[in-house]
């Protein structure tokens, strides 16, 4: 990749960084974690494919990709029974955080996207079941400071076209195009012998292939450039947010925690995915 090309902003010097914002300025926040997904993929392979889906928008529709954010909300909500149900009693070697801890730091990454000059951000998370809270958390900062946003789950991005799973078909076909030296598919009937029985892997995970993860990248980044281009990209500049100022703002996100959808097991916190 030639310099031009750079799209990461920890990667970006100051005059590239500035060109970048000005001739497109969103920016792409990728969010995944390590969990379980089966013998067949990696810890993290959802942060693997929401940080390719980040990277590659930014590349075709210009912006610049925001550090990712790689440990994420899991063990509540809809989680918990999943947990129960894929791991059935083996640690699942999971790298998670509260969802509190999540929530309050994407309210301040968007302020820190907001600061930098950004007019919209595009949030993509890997990691489905806790977007309803993110979009919770981006509209109450663009309630108190006025900015454009996005926030979706990989599969929201292919609703009607593709079925998304967990470490199955969908999943470890998307990663075999993103990174196909991390998958094993060899290794996917080690949910009959292996001590660490299914480790959440779906069935079907050896039916993935390099054709269906390329129809599925496609359409999820179509989907991305949609968004884009219907952002409005207000011209005029927005004034500095400190810090002190988002107090207020998560005081109420969190007296509001009986209605996150994160929250501590919902009674209808069924697995759909
Ligand atoms: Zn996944």
């Amino acid at each position: 990749m030639n310099v031009q090309d750079e799209v990461r902003w920890e990667r970006l010097k100051p005059a590239e960084f500035i060109a970048r914002r000005d001739a497109c300025p969103i920016v792409y926040l990728p969010m995944g974690l390590c969990e379980p997904h089966g013998h067949v993929a990696p810890f993290g392979l959802d942060t693997i494919k929401a940080e390719w889906l980040c990277l590659e928008a930014a590349r075709r529709f210009g912006g610049v990709v925001a550090p990712t954010q790689s440990w994420h909300i899991h063990e509540c909500g809809y989680h918990a029974p999943w947990l129960r149900e894929v791991m059935d009693g083996i640690n699942p070697l999971l790298a998670a955080l509260p969802a509190h801890l999540v929530l309050e730091t994407l309210l301040y990454q968007l302020r820190a996207f907001r600061n930098g000059g950004f007019k919209a951000a595009v949030v993509i998370s890997g990691h489905n079941g806790a977007q309803d809270d993110l979009r919770m958390v981006a509209r109450h900062f663009s309630a108190a400071f006025p900015f454009e946003h996005f926030v979706a789950s990989d599969p929201e991005l292919v609703k009607g076209l593709f079925h998304g799973d967990h470490a199955g078909r969908y999943e470890i076909s998307q990663l075999l195009v993103v990174s196909g030296d991390l998958i094993a598919l060899e290794r996917s009937g080690r949910v009959a012998t292996d001590a660490l029985g299914r480790f959440a892997q779906n069935p079907d995970a050896a039916e993935a292939t390099v054709e269906e993860g390329r129809a599925i990248l496609d359409a999820s980044l179509e989907h991305i450039g949609q968004v884009v281009k219907a952002f409005h990209l207000a011209a005029e500049p927005a004034d500095f947010v400190p810090m002190a100022a988002l107090v207020p703002v998560w005081q109420a996100i969190d007296a509001d925690r009986a209605h996150w959808c994160t929250a501590d097991p919902l009674p209808l916190a069924t697995p759909s995915l």
